[in-house]
């Protein structure tokens, strides 16, 4: 029986509790990883796996984090810096409290998640970040000029963290999801979803599994094992 090499791995999950995070948390769990996960303020009390509170905009809490994590379920081997958010506005709207907001959750968020965490990743010689970043990161998007540019820094951020996590066996790599069926697409209207629809050669959005997978595959030690600074889509060719 083959496997990708997961079971009893530490992995924190940023952003765990809805969405694709919580999609990632419950497939890691089902392969046998020890799974923690941080949320915002929605408690999901249906997940697997150990739950703490912490936002990724709090240095200290996410410090707090590392070490709860590490006492609970041992060394940490994966980190699927996975909690964002959207404030969407066209430019001439756009306020600077939206552009703080999207900056310090999705940008500063990932240094706070990542600090405490890729020293040790080093000093044991083993490990894999998994950033996601967006399609809006990678081609753009109307009203989304606050997000896309900290999602396109999520990639630039992985892309170098990967060539100096190289020298130690530990890997970065980022996935750029299209349009997923979350929350996150609740305030789209019927009308812009029919417009976006028409641009994706698949006709349909992705689903939070199709990103799970993706993140697992790039936290493995078997199947990734070479794979490192790279932008995974998963977009139904939607950006190409
Ligand atoms: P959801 O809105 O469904 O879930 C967001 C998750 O992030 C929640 O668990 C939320 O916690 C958590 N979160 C938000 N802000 C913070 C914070 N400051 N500190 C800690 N946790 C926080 O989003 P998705 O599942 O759709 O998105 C997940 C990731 O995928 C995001 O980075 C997003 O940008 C990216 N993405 C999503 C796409 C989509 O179409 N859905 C497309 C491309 C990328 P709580 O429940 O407590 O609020």
């Amino acid at each position: 029986m083959l496997s990708l090499g997961l079971e009893d791995a530490t992995v924190l999950v940023t952003g765990g509790s809805r969405g694709i995070g919580s999609a990632i948390v419950t497939l890691l769990a089902a392969m046998g990883a020890k799974v923690a996960y941080t949320y915002r303020q929605n408690h999901n009390d249906q997940l697997p796996g150990l739950a703490l509170q912490a936002d990724v905009t709090d240095p200290a809490a996410m410090d707090a984090v590392s070490e709860k994590v590490e006492r609970a379920l041992g060394p940490i081997y994966g980190v699927v810096a996975n909690a964002g958010i959207t404030r969407d506005r066209v430019f001439t709207k756009l306020t600077a409290t939206d552009w703080d907001d999207v900056i310090d959750t999705n940008l500063t968020g990932l240094y706070n998640t990542l600090r405490p965490i890729v020293p040790k990743l080093y000093e044991q010689k083993a490990g894999s970040v998994v950033c996601i970043s967006s399609i809006s990161g990678e081609r753009g998007n109307v009203g989304q000029i606050n997000y896309g540019a900290s999602k396109a820094a999520a990639i630039g951020f992985t892309k170098s963290l990967s060539r100096e996590a190289a020298r130690y066996g530990v890997r970065a790599n980022a996935v750029a999801p299209g349009f997923i069926e979350t929350d996150m697409l609740k305030p789209i209207p019927d009308a812009v979803k029919e417009r976006i629809l028409e641009d994706i050669p698949f006709r349909r959005f992705g689903k939070p599994e199709e990103i799970a997978w993706a993140v697992a595959f790039l936290l493995s030690p078997v199947a990734s094992s070479y794979v490192t600074g790279t932008v995974l889509r998963v977009n139904g060719a939607h950006h190409t």
